[in-house]
């Protein structure tokens, strides 16, 4: 964990990247505004990314949705805004050099098959193996696993502190290339990330199970491993995650000085009053100044 700030302001790249399932909650603001914060009091840049590699769950219009509420919050980004769809021939190159390299084999397995024989582990069900040293006879392939490697990989949380990952035991080989043809998501991650320059993924502590699979990723690929900081989750006091898939309430744009004060307060800022009713820029600007990651809160936030 860290004490101080102490990025090269010219070298820092940090990114939101939304999957466009449905307008922006406040747990997903909580990411966004958590990495606006960290890239601008580091001088560096703030990219917007759409994550919709997965076309099956994209709701139409929910991009310009969500980037509509980041504009109304104050949250400005840099650069074009990238589209995950629009990248399939860089995603089908690193598949490509995986391949090539070894480290991904062609698996016929479905997931009702999976399902009858797999362990689960922290990210889901654990592949078993069955196509791993090549495809059972009369079988075809359907979809692109990367080799979970026999080793622990290693790498700090800016909040969590060291993480350490079974590879094998705890994730198992896992699905790069999906059976209906599109490529997944911790592939299409780490790819997008290496070609915006992504020097710091800060996100929700949701997806710190996502990590380590995806540095297994950069390391085959031979692409730097950003620095990542898992944010604190807004939870709600039923105690589970705001997430779509919770069906928690979209932010309210007319709303976004109030959101802002509620959002700095779980990343552990709690607003001076006199700034109460200030507009956007000027909690973002304050907020800017008080950053201090070392002060996040150690656990989830509950929010009414
Ligand atoms: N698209 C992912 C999500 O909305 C987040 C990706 C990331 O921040 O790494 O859950």
């Amino acid at each position: 964990m860290e004490s101080e700030i102490t990025t090269d302001a010219s070298t820092y790249v940090g990114r939101f990247a939304p999957s466009p399932t449905g307008p922006l909650h406040l747990g997903s603001l909580v990411a966004a505004v958590g990495s606006w914060l960290d890239a601008r009091r580091h001088g560096g840049r703030w990219a917007v990314r759409i994550d919709d590699v997965d076309r099956t769950r994209a709701v139409t219009g929910a991009d310009a949705t969500i980037l509509r509420s980041l504009e109304a919050h104050g949250l400005t980004w840099d650069g074009p805004v990238v589209y995950q769809r629009e990248r399939d021939e860089q995603y089908a190159a690193a598949l490509q050099r995986l391949i090539d390299a070894g480290h991904a084999f062609p698996c016929a397995c479905t997931r009702r098959e999976l399902r009858a024989v797999a362990r689960h582990g922290p990210a889901g069900m654990i592949y078993p193996g069955t196509c791993r040293d090549g495809l059972p006879p009369g079988r075809e392939a359907r979809s692109w696993r990367m080799r979970a490697a026999d080793m622990t990989l290693e790498f700090e949380d800016r909040r969590l502190g060291r993480q350490r990952v079974a590879m094998a035991a705890e994730i198992g080989d896992f699905i790069i290339r999906r059976g209906d043809g599109l490529f997944a998501y911790h592939l299409a991650m780490a790819v997008d990330d290496a070609d915006l320059g992504v020097t710091d993924i800060v996100r929700g502590a949701d997806l710190l199970i996502a990590t380590a699979p995806q540095m297994a990723l950069r390391d085959a690929l031979g692409l730097h491993r950003p620095r990542h900081l898992h944010l604190p989750l807004a939870i709600s006091t039923a105690g589970t995650k705001l997430s779509k898939q919770t069906a928690a309430p979209a932010v309210d744009d007319a709303q976004a000085s109030r959101n802002l004060v509620t959002v700095l307060a779980i990343l552990g800022l709690s607003a001076p009053k006199e700034l109460a009713g200030a507009p956007p820029g000027e909690l973002l600007a304050w907020a800017v100044d008080h950053w201090a990651p070392a002060a996040l809160p150690e656990g989830d936030i509950r929010v009414a």
